[in-house]
């Protein structure tokens, strides 16, 4: 659909000299030129929380998933930028705060805290955690990159009125409400009417639709990617980039050249993903590693990251990243988790309990890696018999005792990574195309092969040379499984590597305890 702002009603052009920001730079003309990034350089994103609570298990969920393929590409031996950070310039936060009796930043610095303090908690190391509320490593980006869509001719100030979600941080139309309040907060937008600056979206309709067609922009799986192009059918229609800034009570980046404007947060949010690499303030390193090689995100936030985000770089003329992978919503025992209910699954709960590997493989393992799940205790329990205790741990306690009792040399001896045998194939097939679950399965898979080869060959009841032969090629299927595990349980294929490589394989006390009877 067509524009309807009338030509010549570009007001954003006079940015000189009323910079509101406190960074404000000059305004050099950017350096526009395409990132020549070379192929053994990786970039991967979560999304951008907002941190106005802790980490739920849906992000830790997203954050596993990340950081599977952050360590498959180091493994690769690639150089990897795994980036995220905090949504900090949102209504939300300075309601929350409020709410809280304390000053906006006090709450900004308490939760940025706790979600990297998470991050570690669960062995995730992100090389740049980036804060909205940076105004040296953040604020310089997205105005420049705001500079760089309005260079474009793609921001036009309008009146608009409409029904705004503040929990969303977007308008709705009337018809997207349920019963006149937001499908995703159950709660009445308000009505706001204001002049704002609008993103010329409806201009890039046709070559985005291309563009996520032909997989250039990939998002993971395809029936997100149908549900993307049919909301681009629909029409794109421009949306609003900025904020009056008193209706965001001060709160944002400003809008280079008109103080009375913030930037819409999801404008600013989303830069964080260049901005954690150095956009704004650092482009030698940004070259390097941008365009991101792929997005991590939850499904709500779909339409930002495939339609607004890549428009907004079309616009800006910078390469769009290469795959969006998208996951569902996680339930408990079938049903929403609410606080209300008192079925929130808390992650670090589950972790206390059971062990930080074994809660993420279940949630690698047992949720669709790209669709909807659903926890519950009893699959948690029955998935960590199955495939962890009677599974994997059994298979590898079971051939060392036997290794021991034989006193055979197990493996080469050789301590060095370098010696390791590659991935599969066939799970870095999967790897490849984001599908963390089904690389999970074929590993499974392999372990019951493995557990089958020592029931079929029977070594116990064989005489020595014969045993030790088939004991050398069990160790070394575990040695294979152990490998491909790498990026999915850090720690525990490391022990296993670690214990089958030694000279003589000893005795192995179980990697996956049994549950005692709840
Ligand atoms: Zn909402």
């Amino acid at each position: 659909m067509k524009s309807l702002a009338p030509r010549g009603f570009l007001v954003v052009r006079q940015s000189k000299g009323a910079m509101t920001s406190p960074n404000a730079q000059p305004t050099k003309r950017a350096k526009l030129t395409k990132p020549a990034k070379r192929a053994d350089r990786f970039h991967l994103t979560t999304a951008i929380p907002y941190v106005n609570a802790r980490p739920h298990i849906g992000h830790v969920l997203e954050w596993f998933q990340a950081d599977v393929i952050n360590r498959y590409q180091r493994l690769l031996g690639k150089r990897v930028m795994f980036t995220s950070g905090a949504d900090e310039n949102s209504l939300k936060n300075v309601q929350a705060a409020e709410k809280a009796g304390v000053p906006v930043s006090d709450w900004l610095d308490k939760y940025a805290q706790i979600f990297q303090d998470a991050y570690q908690r669960l062995g995730i190391e992100l090389d740049e955690f980036r804060r909205g509320s940076d105004q040296t490593k953040h604020w310089p980006g997205v105005q420049q990159l705001w500079r760089a869509t309005d260079q474009a001719g793609d921001l036009y100030k309008k009146t608009y009125t409409g029904l705004y979600c503040v929990g969303c941080e977007c308008f709705y139309k009337p018809e997207e409400l349920v019963d006149g309040r937001c499908p995703q907060h159950q709660e009445s937008p308000q009505q706001v009417s204001e002049e704002n600056y609008f993103f010329r979206l409806s201009k890039y309709q046709r070559q985005l639709r291309l563009l996520i067609e032909t997989d250039q922009l990939k998002i993971v799986s395809e029936k997100f990617k149908k549900e993307v192009l049919s909301f681009i059918d629909q029409g794109l229609e421009d949306f609003s980039v900025s904020r009056r800034a008193g209706r965001a009570r001060g709160v944002g980046v400003p809008v280079p050249g008109d103080d009375s404007q913030v930037m819409y947060v999801w404008f600013d949010a989303l830069t964080i993903y260049m901005t954690a690499l150095g956009w704004g303030y650092d482009h030698q390193r940004w070259l390097r590693f941008w365009p991101a090689d792929v997005h991590f995100i939850g499904k709500d936030i779909l339409r930002f990251h495939a339609v607004y985000w890549p428009a907004i770089l079309l616009s800006a003329g910078l390469p769009l990243p290469k795959a969006i992978s998208v996951h569902g919503f996680l339930t408990a025992d079938g049903r929403k988790m609410s606080k209300s209910l008192g079925n929130v699954v808390d992650p670090f709960q589950l972790i206390e309990r059971y062990g930080l590997e074994p809660v993420r493989y279940y949630l690698l393992r047992y949720i669709p890696s790209h669709g909807d799940g659903d926890f519950s205790y009893d699959s948690f329990e029955r998935l960590y018999t199955a495939e962890l205790a009677n599974g994997l741990g059994n298979l590898c306690s079971r051939v060392a005792a036997l290794c021991h009792r034989a006193g055979l040399a197990g493996g080469d001896g050789q301590a060095g990574a370098d010696q390791l045998p590659a991935f599969s194939p066939q799970v870095a097939a999967r790897l490849d195309e984001l599908e963390l679950g089904e690389a999970l399965e074929i590993i499974n898979q392999r372990v019951a092969a493995a557990d089958q080869f020592l029931s079929d060959t029977a070594p116990w009841t064989k005489r020595v040379e014969a045993q030790a032969e088939v004991l050398r090629a069990a160790v070394q299927q575990i040695v294979q499984i152990a490998t491909n595990l790498r990026p999915f349980l850090p720690q525990t294929s490391r022990a296993i590597l670690e214990h089958f490589r030694q000279q003589r394989v000893a005795a192995l006390a179980p990697l996956f305890p049994r549950l005692e009877q709840s």
